[in-house]
């Protein structure tokens, strides 16, 4: 039986070209011609003036939070329906944490909740945007509260990297965005992420934060406290190969969410996962939910796939209803039970890996449907 997994990483050839020029000119300690060139082929690519390659996308979100100037008790808005690696990054800084709710249009930050945020705590230090499975934000309005407010924007780009909002690409507009290149993502280093920023002064300091904070002298000299945040240059050359390939890989994601769509058109009782209107969308992962008073459960259709070698996941769990994170207010649009809680109950992660074949796809189909006959 043919495993069938989630999101596994896809090669292809100019990844190794890179990382054998590395070893040729034996450049494998950090820095180095392969993360000049990353950095540049990203920013390019998104549309910035410059970019600073880091170990992982946690360490952007980290170098962010610092550039934004969050500190011992300072407040964060952060949705709650996302990854814990968007909220540590601000409990390293020793900051709070406000979750906020999702909208059902996107099942991204609901402004009504964040204007609601911002008046039960009108002084917040930075807004985090998360752009959940590819899908952007509704960023016209985060965009005018937070200017509203004079509050720095940053966003979690993880999941986003090539998706669009009204022709601008996710990540370019608040004043830092970060992307991920985990194993997972639309594409990988192995491990790494990128910071960007509006203004490439702050890119300067992430990169010099991100080398232990070493001052411009001879000698070693710290006036700061750095960490060692930098990507690797073999690891780069893993980025710059597969940046040749973003595109292609986008397409493909999109045309397995089209197939799922298609499939499922019939089931009422089957949803897939709300695109922004606005954009345009990498499809990273691709979800469903099943409506309230079915009763196929989530976990019933994992099950069912998971018996057949298909790897799922389900959504991320919020924020809001971790133990870990189990203090910090949840602010909703209006009282309930929360819309991000009830996308976790009723929603599952579908396998979306470019790799899949027809008969693949019509495997994790028909069993999908099956599970809906009486
Ligand atoms: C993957 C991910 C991250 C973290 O990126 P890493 O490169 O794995 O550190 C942060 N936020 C979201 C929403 C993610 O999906």
């Amino acid at each position: 039986m043919k495993k069938i997994l989630l999101a596994t990483p896809t090669m292809h050839t100019e990844e190794q070209q890179y990382i054998q020029k590395a070893f040729e000119t034996n450049w494998i300690a950090p820095l180095g011609p392969n993360v000049d060139e990353f950095e540049e082929k990203v920013a390019a690519y998104v549309g910035a003036s410059s970019s600073a390659a880091l170990s992982s996308g946690t360490a952007a979100l980290h170098l962010s939070i610092i550039l934004a100037g969050v500190k011992e008790n300072d407040i964060v808005f952060v949705p709650s329906l996302t990854f814990a690696a968007s909220v540590n990054p601000i409990r390293y800084e020793k900051g709070v944490p406000v979750f906020i709710d999702s909208e059902r249009d996107t099942w991204n930050m609901d402004a009504s909740a964040l204007r609601k945020a911002f008046e039960k705590y009108p002084h917040p230090k930075a807004v985090m945007a998360v752009h959940l499975y590819g899908t952007s934000a509704n960023m016209d309005e985060i965009c005018a509260l937070c200017k509203e407010h004079n509050v720095p924007l940053i966003e979690d780009a993880a999941e986003s990297l090539g998706t669009t909002y009204k022709g601008k690409m996710t990540g370019t507009f608040g004043d830092y965005g970060i992307y991920s290149f985990n194993g997972n993502k639309i594409i990988t280093t192995s491990g790494g992420g990128i910071l960007i920023a509006q203004q490439d002064e702050d890119v300067d300091k992430a990169r010099f934060l991100s080398r232990q904070a070493r001052d411009p002298a001879r000698h070693y000299q710290h006036s700061a406290i750095g960490y060692n945040y930098r990507m690797s240059n073999i690891v780069a050359g893993i980025g710059c190969g597969q940046i040749l390939h973003i595109e292609e890989h986008i397409r493909k994601k999109q045309e397995i969410y089209r197939t799922y769509k298609e499939a499922f058109s019939d089931i009422e009782e089957i949803e897939m996962n709300p695109l922004n209107r606005d954009g345009i969308d990498n499809n990273w992962l691709s979800c469903m939910t099943i409506s309230q008073g079915s009763s196929v459960t989530p976990t019933q259709v994992m099950d069912a796939l998971d018996a057949e070698g298909i790897e799922t996941r389900p959504i991320w769990k919020p924020m809001h209803l971790q133990p870990v994170f189990k203090e910090y207010d949840f602010i909703q649009r209006e009282d309930g039970m929360s819309v991000s809680e009830d996308i976790f109950n009723r929603g599952l992660c579908l396998p979306s890996d470019i790799k899949n074949t027809k008969e693949d796809m019509e495997r994790i189909v028909e069993i999908v449907r099956k599970q809906f006959r009486q």
